[in-house]
């Protein structure tokens, strides 16, 4: 108790400086870092270049490369069915299977039905539980007259380390207004100024205010119409039916998957011509120890399933930890505070009430400076011993007028406010946060892996955003992306006959195992963290 009482006081003290120090930092312009700046600073302290956190891949099409060793282990795991006798005869048939029902999922299966083919959706947990759901600041589109999809690109490809697959980067920018377009047809409400115009923001990393947005509930908003759509359109929807594994002829096309029904564990084969993958990211798997702002769900069951049917992965080593997650009230620990509130003045001061880095930078250098303040002593910590720096969000206010904050992040107000934390009066902990797989399953133009038949879409995949994901490109992603999927898989749908079920993939697989000498340390997809349902 006492502990707790001095830790508390410790906190009010650094609190009190910020408050008292905040006029004369509120109109202080902060300098960007220079290319080699950044580079030694991220070097130096973001959690992809901590070398001990990384191990090699000894089997399958990335075999010799390296991930971190959470990723390791799940490609390296058991499938769930090894020990099961599944029958491999279809239960369903369907032109294309849809896995996941987020953002890209739902997307694609739109775009499978405009297509004509017949689709079917298997998801985890219901139709829109997902990251989608929770994405907050808004989507990336080059649409107003200073800008365009060439700057776009630019800022992408700066923001990703130059590392980006420039083909799907180039078709990413090039498509967002017309997506953007499709979204405000089917029904997206995204903010307007006065005179009825799209308003657009500013994100970090982007050279041109062009961030779309819905307040600080973009995703929700998407998800509300998807998600209408897709029930308009009847599209079948299987919910708590995760797929466990995929299934391909034995000659190195996917063929179709085997789902767990999650109420009675009962399999569930489907037969398809085509299947897109859409399962997500990762958060789930707290990455060296990191918190996260994803959902239950995140846990990359795609990898696994796709890696040993033989699809490769690109960028497999990197992951966004977002500069901002919430460190204090506890139970909200790893919960997103949205970049947009940065984008408006809120600064980032560490324990003595000094900024320390420009808030604009991309989210792999703020969240460096971050844990630079923490690692070097200037950080503040709970009385549970989490670390953070203080995000002086009543600067907004003082910025743009009292109210703004309520007004433009009435969500972000909800969450504090249910721990009689006023935002627009108080400071807030905050410290990164695992939020993004930058890498994943290795797509083309059309979203289609290296395994043949099997389509990728959103999060699961990899190579359009390189080493850093820059803020709202995600929710462009799984929209262009999803539709393109869809597209493609019907399009190959139409051209092709049902093909034979097999599980030989998974047999070679295990015996490249053997040969490696590789024991699988879990079972994998996870399907959920650990904590969930313990009893
Ligand atoms: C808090 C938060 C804020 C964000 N803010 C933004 C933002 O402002 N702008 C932006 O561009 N991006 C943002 N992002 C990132 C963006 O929201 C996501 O990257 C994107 O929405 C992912 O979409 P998805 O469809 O690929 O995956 P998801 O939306 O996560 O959907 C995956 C679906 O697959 C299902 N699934 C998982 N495993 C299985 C399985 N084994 N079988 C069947 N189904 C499965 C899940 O249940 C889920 O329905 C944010 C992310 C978070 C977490």
């Amino acid at each position: 108790m006492l502990m707790e009482k001095l830790g508390m006081d410790k906190i009010e003290e650094s609190k009190n400086r910020v408050q008292a120090l905040r006029a004369s930092r509120k109109d202080i312009k902060w300098p960007l870092l220079s290319e080699e700046e950044k580079h030694h600073l991220v070097h130096q302290y973001h959690p992809d270049y901590k070398k001990e956190a990384y191990g090699e891949i000894r089997i399958g099409p990335n075999r010799g490369e390296k991930t971190v060793l959470e990723v390791v282990k799940l490609l390296e795991g058991e499938s769930s069915i090894a020990s099961e006798s599944i029958s491999l005869s279809a239960a369903r048939q369907v032109d294309v299977l849809i896995i996941g029902g987020g953002g890209a999922g739902a997307t694609a299966a739109l775009s499978v039905k405009e297509a004509g083919a017949s689709v079917l959706m298997a998801t985890k947990l219901r139709l829109g539980d997902s990251n989608t759901v929770m994405a907050e600041g808004g989507m990336q589109v080059a649409i107003s007259p200073d800008d365009s999809p060439i700057q776009h690109f630019m800022d992408s490809l700066r923001g990703g380390h130059m590392e980006n697959d420039r083909t799907l980067l180039k078709t990413l920018v090039e498509s967002g207004p017309s997506v953007a377009k499709w979204l405000l047809d089917i029904g997206v409400l995204f903010d307007r100024e006065e005179d009825g115009n799209l308003s657009l923001r500013p994100g970090g990393g982007s050279s041109r205010a062009r961030l779309l947005r819905c307040k600080d509930y973009t995703g929700l908003e998407l998800m509300r119409v998807l998600k209408d759509a897709v029930l308009d359109e009847e599209i079948e929807v299987l919910e708590f039916s995760p797929v466990v594994e995929l299934l391909t002829d034995g000659e190195g096309i996917c063929t179709g998957a085997i789902l767990k029904n999650l109420d009675n564990n009962k399999y569930l084969t489907v037969q398809a011509k085509t299947v897109i993958l859409s399962t997500g990211g990762m958060g789930r798997l707290h990455i060296q120890g990191f918190p996260t702002s994803n959902h239950y769900g995140a846990t990359a069951d795609g990898l696994p399933i796709a890696y040993r049917a033989g699809a490769a992965l690109t960028l497999q080593d990197t992951f966004q930890y977002h500069p901002t997650g919430a460190v204090y009230p506890e139970a909200m620990a790893g919960i997103l505070v949205t970049e947009a509130i940065r984008s408006v003045g809120a600064q980032l001061v560490n324990s003595n009430g000094e900024r320390f880095v420009n808030e604009m930078e991309t989210r792999d250098a703020v969240a460096s400076a971050v844990i630079r303040e923490c690692q070097e002593g200037r950080g503040v910590e709970t009385s549970s011993g989490r670390r953070g720096v203080w995000l002086d969000m009543p600067l907004v206010d003082l910025l743009n007028g009292e109210g703004t904050l309520k007004d433009r992040f009435p969500n972000m107000d909800r969450q504090y406010s249910r721990y009689k934390i006023d935002i627009s009066k108080d400071p807030v902990l905050v410290y990164p946060t695992l939020h993004y797989q930058n890498g994943g399953i290795k797509i083309n133009v059309d979203g289609e892996s290296t395994l043949k038949g099997l389509f990728v879409a959103g999060e699961a995949s990899g190579g359009i955003h390189g080493r850093n994901r820059l803020m709202g490109n995600s929710l462009l992603d799984i929209i262009v992306y999803g539709k393109r999927a869809g597209r493609a898989a019907s399009l190959r749908a139409s051209e092709t006959e049902f093909r034979k079920l097999t599980l030989r993939h998974l047999e070679e697989y295990q015996k490249e195992q053997k040969s490696a000498g590789v024991v699988p340390q879990i079972v994998s997809p996870i399907l959920f963290p650990d904590y969930v349902n313990k009893d």
